[in-house]
Parts: C-alpha cells; structure tokens; sequence
C-alpha cells in the first residue's frame, strides 16, 4: 500500500485531531503518501481531497473539533454512493482508507472494503457507544466538560437549595451521565439503559433528603431520556422545592482534548496506519482489557455493550 486516505465522519469528537495528526505522520514515517478527504463520505464522493504532509498537521493537536471537518452523507448508504466512492478512491490512488467515526461510520467503511478498497475503523464519538472498545475518541474530554460544568451548577444550586436537573448528551447511551453521577455524586441518575426510574420515588426521596438538611438536589438525566425541562416543573409542584433545568448540549462536543484522549487518539491512529500496512483490511481499532487491539468491522458491529451493573449500584450507595 503506498497511499493512505484519512476521513472523520458522524459526530465530532476532541482528539480526533490527534488521530489525523498521528495517522499522517505514522505513515510518513513508514514512507507513504496520505490525502486527507474532507467531510466524511460526502467529501469523498464530491472529491474534497487533499494531500497531507507532516506540517499539515502541526499545531493541532491540542484543538478540539476536526480539521478535516465531518458530515453525514445518506447518500453513501446507497450502492451506487459506495461505488462511487470506490472509484474516487481509485482515481486519487488511495488504497486505503482510515475511517475516524462511530459504528454508522464504520458500516459505510465496511461497504466500502466490499468495493474493494482496504479500510480501518477508528471509534471517535464522545458517547462511548461503541460495543467492541472500552474507550472511544472524545468521550474523556467530554466527561470532564461534563463534570466541571455540573461542578459549577452544583455550587449555585447549594446557595439557593435547588433542585437541579442537568441534561447531558450521550445519544441512546448513558455512559457521560452514569460516570457524571459518580463524578459529581449526583443524587440521582436517570439513564436509558436503566429506565426504571420511578418519579414519585424521586420527589419521596427529595422531600426527605430536605428534611435531612441536603441544601441540593443534583439530578443527572441521559440524553436519551430527555424531556429535563418537563421534568423540572412536575418536581417543582410535588416538591415546593425550585428545580431548574440545564441541559449542557454541544458545549460537552468541543475543547481541548484531555492527555488520555490525545495519547490514545494518538496510539489508535498510529495502530491504524500499522493494520493497513500489513494488508489488513475491514477492521475496527480498539482498546479492550487494558490493551489496544483490533476486531473484524462484522464482529465489532455484531457485539453488545452493557453498562456495568455494579458501577450502576455503586453510584446508588453513594448517593444517601
Ligand atoms: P456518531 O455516533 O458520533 O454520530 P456515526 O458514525 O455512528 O457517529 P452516522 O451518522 O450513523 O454517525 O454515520 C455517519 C455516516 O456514515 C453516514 O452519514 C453515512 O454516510 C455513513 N453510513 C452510516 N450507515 C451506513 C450504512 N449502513 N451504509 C453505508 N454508509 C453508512
């Protein structure tokens, strides 16, 4: 292989820089060419692709976002996207490709090895979603965004004895609100995986709680299940407590990218450019049991991720 394409795709996420950077320069340290193709799918398919050298990638590293931007593109769903993304391929050279994005990301680079062009995954979401790795691009840094902005609510919900409910992204998954939960030691935590929240419980255990003497009340609610500014009001009436709403959104998507994000973003890149240099093809960049490794795209999209029980638990305990 002398000529590697790198993309991001889906949803940004901080470190996916240092992962460009770290795909660029680990090829040209192993004397191959890259070209960086610009929005995802939909750049390649309108053949937004650039040459990268080693100074294309300076000072980049510690900036959140992606220089190479990201899209969808539904119209790479279809065969004839797919195809014709094989055949920019072609046309510019690029035989493989390494794809920077979450699990939609990787079924488009899975289709795309079918046209006969070698591709690598690398997981970069901030929600952690992804069932074949223990750690995705993006989400230290956004868990972190996450629990100073929850640190800086709290201290104004303890001065006025509020109720607070923050909202916190994280797609259909609840991994940044249960490690907020335990980082911030929220009272509550209402994930999608653990859906079985009883409201009325939540206002007993407020009432009581005040009566305690709590001057706060932090609520963490998953994206996926939302509706916190409804939520808010029906507390606010069952409890005569002041409950407000926050919901943090994009803010959590951007910043700095944390040490861990940029050495394992930096890590995963690199291992990238290794997998298509040895010919591999169709595979999925991850770190499982405190290693980093690599699964077959088909296996990796096939695995099932759960949240850990017992961490789920634990955030109960410590929550009296
Ligand atoms: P995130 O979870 O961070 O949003 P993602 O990679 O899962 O990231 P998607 O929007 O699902 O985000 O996918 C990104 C792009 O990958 C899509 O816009 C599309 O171009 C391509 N893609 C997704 N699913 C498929 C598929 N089944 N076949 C071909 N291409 C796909």
């Amino acid at each position: 292989i002398q000529t590697i394409g790198v993309l991001t795709s889906g949803g940004d996420a901080p470190g996916m820089n240092a992962a460009i950077r770290a795909v660029v320069r680990q090829a040209i340290s192993k004397g191959k060419k890259v070209k960086g193709i610009r929005r995802g799918y939909t750049g390649l398919l309108a053949e937004d692709i650039v040459d990268m050298e080693a100074k294309d990638v300076s000072d980049i590293i510690q900036r959140g976002g992606t220089i190479l931007q990201t899209a969808r593109c539904p119209e790479f769903r279809t065969e004839e996207g797919q195809k014709l993304g094989a055949e920019m391929c072609r046309k510019h050279g690029i035989e493989g490709i390494i794809v920077i994005g979450g699990d939609g990301s990787f079924r488009g680079a899975q289709k795309l090895a079918a046209q006969g062009i070698n591709t690598i995954g690398i997981p970069g979401t901030i929600d952690l979603d992804i069932s074949c790795t223990d750690y995705t691009i993006g989400f230290d840094t956004a868990v972190n965004t996450a629990m100073e902005a929850i640190d800086k609510i709290r201290d104004t919900a303890s001065s006025h004895e509020r109720c607070s409910i923050i909202e916190v992204m994280g797609r259909d998954a609840g991994y940044i609100a249960l490690w907020c939960g335990l980082a911030n030691g929220a009272e509550q935590v209402l994930i999608p995986e653990k859906y079985d929240f009883d409201e009325q419980k939540i206002v007993n255990n407020i009432i009581a709680n005040r009566k305690r003497g709590k001057r706060h009340y932090i609520i963490i609610n998953a994206e996926g299940i939302g509706h916190s500014t409804s939520l808010a009001r029906r507390i606010e009436a069952a409890t005569g407590m002041e409950t407000r709403a926050t919901i943090l959104g994009h803010m959590q998507r951007g910043g700095s990218p944390t040490c861990k994000d940029r050495v394992y973003a930096s890590t995963m890149g690199a291992y990238a450019v290794d997998l298509l240099c040895e010919g591999k093809s169709n595979r999925v960049v991850a770190y499982k049991d405190g290693k980093f490794t690599d699964f077959d795209v088909d296996e990796a999209l096939a695995m099932e991720k759960q949240i850990s029980d017992y961490q789920f638990n634990v955030g109960k305990n410590l929550s009296i």
